[in-house]
């Protein structure tokens, strides 16, 4: 199974990922994630990045290109993979295709998130995440157990310093100038499922595994 999850910040894509992670025995790759981690580490890299996430701008292509086709050499992707976060440009998607065709692979699906902006804003402003194993929350929606307590490790969880309104107002404009044009991209190339996201996060999750079943 090669996918990508597609959709705006907050759509709940890191979210289901991790549900298809243990669905299929699959890795996530987050673009997101891995630029956080190489940020945290003050990797060359990371102190690259840090000034474009920081202000909701997108790392360069060039950057997240390399991570990306690096990351799907590893043997864990042999059987496949969820992309969360990338591509976010055409031009990530073209050098996408180019990563894969040069292993003779092809993505089986792009599932494509909706959600609405206004929702969004309130999913980013109350997301936590766990710094200990990276389980998300949401202060209302999927609170744990003990607030700022992770339930399945007992990790303590944090804000990302990115989701304030101020900038994730600024993603969301990126969001729809470089990455929207992905879903008539993804549409022409005759993988695209499209799916409402606004529904809570079990009923996505269904709906995700039986379109998954169905194709
Ligand atoms: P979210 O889950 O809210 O959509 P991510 O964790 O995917 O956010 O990304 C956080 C930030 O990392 C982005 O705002 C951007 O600066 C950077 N980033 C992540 N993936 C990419 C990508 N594919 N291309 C460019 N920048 C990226
Ligand atoms: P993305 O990776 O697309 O940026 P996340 O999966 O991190 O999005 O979800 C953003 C926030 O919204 C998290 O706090 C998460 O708990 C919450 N969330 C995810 N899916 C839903 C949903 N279907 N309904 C309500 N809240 C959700
Ligand atoms: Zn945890």
């Amino acid at each position: 199974m090669k996918l990508i999850l597609l959709g705006p910040p907050g759509a709940g894509k890191g979210t289901q990922a991790k549900m298809l992670v243990e669905e299929f025995s699959i890795p996530q790759i987050s673009t997101g994630d891995i630029l956080r981690a190489a940020v945290k580490d003050g990797t060359p890299m990371g102190k690259k990045a840090k000034e474009y996430m920081n202000t909701g701008g997108l790392v360069p292509d060039e950057v997240v290109v390399g991570i990306v086709r690096d990351r799907l050499q590893e043997e864990d992707c042999n059987n496949g993979f969820i992309l969360d976060g990338f591509p976010r440009t055409v031009a990530q998607a073209d050098a996408l295709q180019a990563s894969l065709q040069e292993m003779s692979k092809e993505l089986d699906r792009v599932i494509s998130l909706e959600v609405d902006a206004e929702a969004l804003v309130e999913r980013l402003t109350g997301r936590r995440t766990c710094k200990e194993c990276g389980r998300g929350y949401h202060v209302k929606f999927d609170p744990p157990r003990e607030a700022g307590i992770c339930d399945v490790c007992g990790g303590t969880l944090f804000q990302r310093d990115d989701d304030q309104e101020e900038t994730i107002r600024k993603r969301l404009q990126v969001y729809s100038e470089q990455t929207a044009p992905l879903i008539s991209y993804y549409r022409e190339a005759g993988v695209l499922m499209e799916l409402d996201g606004m529904q809570p996060i079990p009923i996505v999750k269904e709906k995700i595994l039986s379109l998954l079943q169905a194709s």
